[in-house]
């Protein structure tokens, strides 16, 4: 039972929210530079992008779109009618509350889009960006990104790493050349456990306070079944494509790789972040990502903190109990605030049910470079979710006003604070 957005709790539960310096826990930032962008390109670098596909922008279509050397009107004038049916998506709301706050919009119609636009462009030339995002207009303290951003004040940056996405057995294939790096040769399948470890070890000394894989079914695999994987993926054959032509080795090579992060990761008290649920683009098959798969790797390494990302989305009740059943689960609410808020209030109301408070991590903006501004309509969504969920409590199962504030304290700062020691 939540209340509404308009209700007097919910109103004073947003307030205090907006009072707490919050860690952000996942954005995909890479250095700040003055970009040049519009409307148009800000929307279709954002998530609001699978919603104008799924609404009958062809990639043709999308192609002309992004051409900046078309007057923003003509563009508009194409890109409006598929706003219109995409306008009462969480993911859309996240840019209409962005641009009433900053760019002076108010509906988004015909006779204001320009100028609201030109405004954007002329914020994303301005150099400053992220500190005008992060430390003005949000309140945020700590962000936690997967790009390559090391800013260091206002907010602070901290990085958390994925070692998964340089995982290519090619001979001289970025995983083999990071392992060189590193001083290992990779030459029989007895290389790739040193390999990986060096990698590892080398991203936690640049900094990493964090591991980030995805969501996939994980096994032991034993020594003859690794030696097997090595050689079907060093094969001519898998040269060029590794990931495509070996089914079967990968994920038997994917679960060593997992098991050495979920180990090291243990030994260098550092958690584990785990894409669970939702696609974040069109035609994604989000079915790999469900969840329960992570069950026997829960179980195996019990020693290593996994913070586990989107509420499971649309997997949700199923994410809520790996919380409950597995002491080394955190359960994180980036990105599902906005993919949709009906069911990241379920969650919300799922979490108080079944687990302690201190397991919850509350936001992450999840956004890259070219839309981070919506890190703040993002953020608005994320304290009245919350608060309105927190005001049902208080309004009808007792929950002090004070205890409220305290859950938004943990869950917005302190868990995540603790969690990634940032
Ligand atoms: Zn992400």
């Amino acid at each position: 039972m939540y209340l509404p957005p308009n209700d007097p709790l919910v109103t004073e539960l947003v307030r205090l929210a907006a009072e707490i310096p919050v860690v952000d826990t996942h954005q995909h930032l890479n250095a700040e530079e003055p970009m040049e962008l519009d409307l148009c390109r800000m929307m279709l670098s954002d998530y609001v992008n699978t919603d104008l596909t799924d609404a009958g922008m062809t990639p043709e279509l999308r192609e002309w779109l992004l051409d900046g050397s078309v007057p923003f009107g003509e563009r508009w004038a194409k890109l409006g009618p598929l706003w219109e049916q995409v306008r009462h998506s969480s993911y859309a709301e996240v840019h209409l509350r962005t641009l009433r706050a900053h760019y002076g919009a108010t509906d988004l119609g015909p006779g204001e889009v320009e100028e609201v636009s030109a405004r954007l462009t002329a914020d994303f030339a301005a150099p400053g960006l992220f500190r005008r995002v992060f430390h003005e207009r949000c309140g945020i303290e700590v962000v936690l990104t997967q790009g390559n951003c090391r800013q260091e004040r206002d907010p602070r940056f901290a990085w958390v790493a994925r070692p998964m996405d340089g995982f290519n057995l090619a001979p001289d294939g970025s995983f083999a050349t990071a392992a060189r790096g590193m001083g290992v040769e990779l030459a029989s399948a007895d290389d790739l456990v040193p390999a990986m470890d060096a990698i590892l070890h080398g991203h936690h000394a640049q900094g990493a306070v964090g591991f980030k894989m995805a969501a996939l079914p994980w096994r032991d695999a034993t020594k003859e079944e690794i030696a097997a994987a090595w050689e079907a993926a060093r094969a001519p054959a898998a040269a060029n494509d590794p990931y495509l032509r070996c089914p079967e080795s990968w994920p038997v090579l994917n679960s060593l790789y997992v098991s050495r992060i979920a180990t090291l990761a243990a030994e260098l008290d550092i958690p584990v972040a785990v894409h669970t649920g939702a696609p974040w683009t069109n035609w994604l098959d989000f079915s790999a990502w469900e969840p329960t798969a992570l069950i026997p790797l829960l179980q195996r390494f019990r020693e290593t903190r996994f913070d586990l990302y989107h509420a499971g989305l649309p997997y949700g009740t199923p994410l809520s109990m790996l919380g409950k059943a597995f002491p080394n689960v955190w359960l994180d609410l980036t990105w599902a605030h906005i993919i949709s808020r009906e069911l990241a209030r379920r969650s919300i109301a799922e979490w108080l049910d079944l687990v302690p408070t201190n397991k919850v991590l509350g936001f992450g903006g999840d956004n890259q470079n070219p839309s981070v501004v919506l890190t703040y309509g993002h953020l608005e969504i994320a304290r009245e979710n919350l608060a309105q969920v927190l005001a049902g409590r208080i309004k009808y199962s007792g929950m002090t006003m004070t205890q409220a504030e305290a859950i938004l304290r943990a869950w917005l700062s302190e868990n995540p604070r603790r969690l990634y020691r940032a």
